[in-house]
């Protein structure tokens, strides 16, 4: 029997121990913490001594939360709705890259076309104003008297060395679990295949100026070559950068991939 002079000692719990045991698992997909946000994914799982429950402690707070998200009826349906999901969301990321690959193809294309015009026309001269006329069936000639064409040249392959920056960009930010050389790769075969397909349509198009288009196609392949590589390098450097000055702290966390992907620490987020 508790008289009201007897004292109860409520033993305090164990500390949190600082080196807890050998992790049970990993947490493998993205899974964010339910009180900062932070992305979970690669974390380690522990087995809570007396409750058995596997629980991960999130890096970014502190706080622990249960590793698992959860068995409810809805469960297996969200899982099919996730993975479905998942598949429509790769498809698009990749079908981006090849969007961007057919962008550079373009702008090598365009440029053989922009400085070419087709034979065949006539030039009348009414009053004092010259009027030309192209017929689109003549065989294609360089335009001899193309207006600008150091500024054109000039902006062509910029747009070009961009287009591969952004296709080296987009692929190291998407995917960001592939390893480095595969972004290299890709960011080549990429080029190649475009300025190939570049290649042929052009000798089908303009045999008699293979040889002259080969030059540009070449120099757009450089470019485009320089600019993938660098697209590679800065791109996570640039994405991390773009995201400390356009979001807000409260979203950083969900991005905290561009961090650990490179190995880095996630930036406090007051900062
Ligand atoms: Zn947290």
């Amino acid at each position: 029997m508790i008289t009201e002079s007897s004292q109860v000692t409520i033993e305090e719990p164990p500390a949190r121990r600082e080196r807890p045991e050998a992790p049970i698992a990993h947490i493998d997909l993205d899974s964010f913490c339910l009180h900062c946000s932070y992305n979970l994914r690669t974390q380690p799982v522990h087995r809570d001594e007396r409750t058995g429950i596997p629980v991960v402690r999130c890096p970014e707070c502190g706080r622990f939360q249960a590793a698992n998200d959860g068995a409810t009826v809805l469960r297996p349906w969200l899982n099919r709705v996730t993975a479905a999901a998942l598949v429509v969301w790769m498809l698009s990321l990749l079908s981006c890259i090849f969007f961007l690959g057919m962008g550079q193809g373009a702008l090598t294309y365009a440029t053989l076309e922009e400085l070419t015009t087709h034979g065949g026309g006539t030039v009348q001269r009414i009053n004092n104003t010259t009027i030309r006329t192209w017929s689109s069936f003549g065989p294609l000639e360089v335009n001899a008297d193309f207006e600008y064409y150091d500024l054109f040249i000039g902006a062509m392959l910029s747009f070009s060395a961009l287009a591969a920056f952004t296709t080296g960009l987009f692929m190291v930010v998407a995917f960001p679990h592939w390893r480095k050389r595969a972004y290299w790769a890709l960011a080549v075969a990429i080029t190649i295949i475009a300025s190939g397909i570049v290649t042929v349509a052009w000798k089908q198009n303009a045999p008699q100026l293979f040889d002259w288009g080969l030059t540009y196609v070449l120099s757009h392949t450089g470019v485009q070559l320089i600019g993938a590589a660098a697209g590679v390098m800065l791109g996570r450097p640039l994405a991390r950068r773009t995201v400390r000055i356009i979001f807000p702290p409260s979203v950083r966390p969900r991005l905290a991939y561009l961090w650990s992907a490179d190995h880095k620490p996630f930036p406090r987020s007051t900062r």
